[in-house]
This record gives structure tokens, sequence and C-alpha cells, in this order.
């Protein structure tokens, strides 16, 4: 592990009590160990230098909830409300390989480094063999990103292929093993969850979820209230006005939930939401591209929910870059609220970082920048023809900065990409296999009638 001196940097802590500074911050096995205002003393022999001129260093940007093998399927289903195109991403289990959870997901992980993220929050759901599941973490790793690796469960459902349904019992073996066999990787976590409840997910399952979660600790992942179909079905088969109302029956709303999308909950929902301290995952791309609606952010906020960012997967985003995601995050609630000042650039800009680390239990690990905290930072750019001059920092992140500004992205000490350049794999060789895997998956998918 690299120990670091970032120099001549632009800090941007994240930290509110500080705000921007010039100076330095020190890197020493993984976690950051002084933060300067000033010139720093000279280096020391065992550190490498890490020229910030022109950049802002702030803490790497965290994707709260995706799909990193969905890649693979970018542009395939357009035009699809969630139903239809959920019963194709679904019926997709009855091809997907394990070699296809692996390049599609290496290939997300550097679309994800590319654009500033260093951590990023897989939300896993299709599950044919043990193996898909195995693959999606191998290739994490391989990439160097912090991850945290959501098991979700799927027992029910017209449009769920019977090869990825599963008995509880049956996915709570699978996820025991996974545990096991990972318990000595310090960047990767892991969730369980239903996936999308109640579409996928029997009462019974909701019930053993929170008991299988409390007795391994975990939090849970899962997908709310995306879409008006969902609540429709909420409506009709279980007599509650909404999904959140549905889940707090089965105490799955908490501390250490995270809710993606929760486009379509009530007043009293949000207060749900603010009561048992449960996250949501903003999708703003995503929404948009399945038409499902606009999530009431601004008022989650104003009650004080916890609202991260995500891009969910490649399949209804079309890509996996934050900038974007903030950009989206931002504009949306103006539109939605017809009120330019509704939303504050730098609240955007909590919600990729801090935000994002407390939905995943992760607020004590990174996504300030912190003396004690495991050095997760990104250098961007500011020199550049659509970002200067520069009058707000915070507001040309959110909306003038590209994933292309990222300059450097450190993770848990790493340098994982340096101006620009991988350093642990090989780029060209990423994209060749998942061009590869891509060619073999359309051939299966072709074969298949939905
Ligand atoms: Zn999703």
């Amino acid at each position: 592990m690299e120990n670091l001196l970032i120099t001549n940097a632009l800090i941007l802590p994240m930290t509110e009590e500080r705000d921007l500074f010039d100076g330095y911050v020190r890197v020493r096995d993984g976690r950051i160990t002084e933060i300067g205002e000033s010139a720093p003393r000279q280096a020391a022999p065992d550190e490498q230098v890490v020229d910030a001129k022109a950049c802002v260093v702030m803490p790497g940007l965290v994707n709260a909830h995706t799909h990193l093998y969905q890649v693979l399927l970018r542009a395939v289903w357009e035009d699809l409300e969630l139903m239809p195109w959920l019963k194709r991403i679904y019926g997709c289990a009855r091809v997907l390989s394990p070699e296809h959870f692996y390049a599609g997901s290496l290939l997300g992980c550097v679309e994800a480094i590319r654009s500033g993220v260093t951590t990023v929050c897989e939300h896993n759901f299709l599950n044919p063999t043990s193996e898909c599941a195995s693959e999606t973490i191998r290739a994490m790793q391989d990439s160097g990103l912090r991850a945290v690796f959501a098991r979700t469960i799927m027992d029910s459902g017209e449009i769920v292929p019977e090869c990825t349904k599963e008995k509880p019992e049956q996915a709570f073996r699978h996820i025991e093993a996974i545990l096991a066999a990972h318990k000595a990787d310090a960047q990767l976590s892991f969730m369980t969850g239903p996936n999308t409840p109640p579409i996928n997910t029997t009462p019974a399952l909701l019930r053993e979820i929170r008991r299988f979660a409390d007795d391994k600790a975990l939090g849970i992942s899962a997908h709310v209230a995306e879409s008006k179909s969902v609540v429709e079905a909420v409506r009709s088969e279980h007599g509650k006005r909404g999904v959140v109302e549905l889940l707090q029956q089965f105490a799955i709303p908490g501390k250490k939930s995270i809710f993606a999308h929760s486009v379509h909950v009530s007043t009293d929902e949000i207060d749900i939401l603010k009561q048992t301290g449960t996250s949501v995952s903003h999708n703003p791309v995503s929404n948009m591209m399945l038409g499902d609606g606009v999530a009431p952010v601004v008022a989650m906020l104003r009650e004080g929910v916890n609202v991260a960012l995500g891009t969910d997967g490649a399949a209804s985003n079309h890509s996996q870059d934050l900038f974007d995601t903030m950009k989206a995050a931002s504009l949306l609630q103006k539109v939605h609220y017809q009120d330019a000042g509704v939303i504050k650039p730098y609240d955007v800009l909590r919600m990729a970082t801090i935000c994002g680390a407390k939905a995943l239990g992760l607020e004590n690990v990174c996504g300030t920048i912190e003396v004690g905290k495991r050095a997760d930072l990104i250098l961007i750019n500011l020199d550049a023809v659509h970002i200067q001059p520069v009058n707000d920092l915070f507001s040309q992140i959110v909306h003038c900065a590209k994933a292309s500004d990222v300059k450097s992205v450190i993770v848990n000490g790493e340098i994982v990409m340096r101006d620009r350049q991988l350093t642990r794999l090989d780029e060209a060789q990423v994209i060749a296999e998942a061009k590869a895997a891509n060619r073999d998956l359309m051939e299966r998918v072709s074969g298949l009638s939905f």
C-alpha cells in the first residue's frame, strides 16, 4: 500500500464545518493521517507525492445503487415501461452465465472509476447459479473499488423465471457461504433484501429477510415504489396504500436499510422513512429513462431523510456516470418543484458522498476527508474549458464537471487511476472481453421469448 502526500490541492472535505481550503492530505497505510492548510513539511522518504495542481481534491463518489453487469444490456430494451422492461431483464436469468457477470461487472467498475466513483453498491438480484454472485464479487475486487454486495432474494412473481426464484432457506445458505468466503476482505461489505417487493416477494419472505438480516447484522437493500404499477400491485394484492407502508408491516425499514427509487411515496411514508432512519437511493436518470416519475427528494431532505445517489444499472441509465446523475438530480428537482433554488449544489454533492456512505453503513469509513477515515479520494481537474472560470465550485462540480475531468482516483490509499490511466487493469482488454460477453449474451437472448 502506497503512502501518499497530496500537495498543491484545493480541498473540499465535505464535512460542512470546514469549507474549501488550499492545503495537503497525507495518507498512510490506506488511512488519512494528516490534513493541513499550509504547505506540507517535506515528503517522507517512503511517501509518493501526488501533485494536485489545478485540481480539487474531494471524497470519492458513492454509487449507492447499481447492477454492474447491465452495462452489457445498454440500450437493448428502450421505450418500455417498468413492468415489460423488467420482464425482459428477469428473463435474462435463463441465459446469463457467470462469465457475463464477470466481464460486464468489470466494465461497469472501470466506468465507475473513470467517473470518480470509489464505492459502489451492487444490488444483485439474478442468481440462476451461485457463481453469478461470486463472479460479480470477483470483478469488484479485481477493480480495486470499495464495494457493497447486496445479495437480494426473489421467491415469487409471474415475470420471474423459475431458475432465479429461491426458497428463503436456500437463499440464506448461499448468502452465508458468500459471507464466510469473504470475511477477510475489509473493502467489501454485504447486505441482503427483497428485490422489488411485492411483485417478486411473498409476505413470508419479507418476514424471513428481517429475521435473517438481524441475525447476521446485515443491512437491507430493496427497490421501493419505483413506478405506479408497483404501488397498484400493493393496493390490489395487499390492501396497503403504498410499498413503504407494506414494508413497515414487516419491519423492513430501518437504520441499515436503503430503499432505491422511492418515487411514489406519500407524505406519511416519508414520515416512516424519517422515523425509522431508512435511507433512500435516488436514481434520477433511470427514473427518467423508464418514465417512472420524479422522487420527492426535496420533501425527503426537508424531513431529514438520508438521500444518496445511484445510477441504477446501465440497462435503464445507459451509463455508470455519477456526474450525469448529480446534474440530473439537481435539474429534475428544480423542474419538479418549478423552483430554481429548491435544491443546493452542496446538498447534491453531499448525496453523492457522505450521504451515500451513510446509506451503506460506511459513514465512519469514507464519504468525507477527515483524519482517521480511509483514503477514498478523487482529483478533479478544474482547468477545463467547460469549467473555467470558477465562480461557484459546488455548482460547477455538479453542473459543469464531467466524468472525464476526474484525473486520479484513490481507494483505500491505493491509486487505481493515475492521470486517467488505470493502474490495475488493462482497459482495452476489459472492453474486448465485455464485447465478447455481449455478443454471446445477445445471441442467447435472441432465442428467448418474452
Ligand atoms: Zn435497480
